[in-house]
């Protein structure tokens, strides 16, 4: 059954176990009594974060680290995450008892089948990194080529949050301070009782801010529904 996987990603598991529980949600687990992909996955994000941050390095040595730090919000997000699972076609071989196959499970399943080939592998860095070049590499440059990522943050938080709860998110000035050659905007951002802060020279630099913040927090939180 996971064949299949290990076909579209070109590598064999030597520990078909390890595989497995790459796509082990815990409502399975539980049940089953088998590990779940919890530690994998925690594993995972950081490989591709890794992973995500050196080919943007390699691929653009003349890049200032804040035009990398926002190509990377879009390409570390668990929605370009599950894309790229779709395209594996990894959410059907996802073992779950309860809940809905949704953007966030399918991402972390994707973080952590990479987590699973690195350990399978002894932790091979190098064959990791050029198993996950060969799949994606050009597909990554071709979304940046293509202006699908957005560079700017509050463009991304509206297009994460309109995608998991068709919203929009919301922005309010807090307060304003220092004098007026130097005045110090704070903004807050929020969706559906979650909120970041951020403060600017100006609203519209503030306004980024709160988004970049907020965004960050939308990806590390993980609804397990
Ligand atoms: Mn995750």
């Amino acid at each position: 059954m996971f064949e299949e996987v290990e076909h579209r990603i070109g590598y064999t598991f030597k520990n078909k176990d390890l595989l497995k529980q790459a796509f082990t949600h815990i409502s399975y687990a539980r049940d089953a009594g088998i590990p779940h992909y919890e530690t994998l996955e925690f594993l995972g994000d950081a490989l591709l974060n890794f992973l995500i941050v050196d080919l943007l390095v390699e691929s653009f040595p003349e890049k200032r680290e804040g035009a990398l730090a926002s190509l990377k919000a879009y390409l570390i997000s668990e929605e370009f995450f599950c894309e790229l699972a779709r395209e594996l076609g990894l959410p059907e071989h996802i073992l779950m008892s309860r809940g809905k196959k949704n953007v966030s499970i399918i991402g972390d399943v994707f973080e952590a089948l990479w987590a699973a080939v690195y350990v399978d592998s002894g932790r091979d860095c190098n064959l990791v990194k050029e198993l996950f070049t060969r799949l994606f590499k050009d597909r990554i440059l071709e979304t940046i080529r293509s202006r699908k990522v957005k560079r700017d943050y509050k463009t991304l938080l509206q297009e994460i949050t309109q995608k998991r709860w068709r919203e929009r998110p919301l922005y309010r000035v807090i307060s304003v301070e220092g004098p007026e050659h130097a005045r110090i905007f704070t903004v807050e951002s929020s969706i559906r009782g979650m909120s970041a802060v951020g403060k600017g020279k100006s609203k519209k630099e503030a306004e980024q801010e709160a988004a970049k913040k907020l965004v960050e927090k939308l990806q590390k939180e993980d609804i397990q529904t």
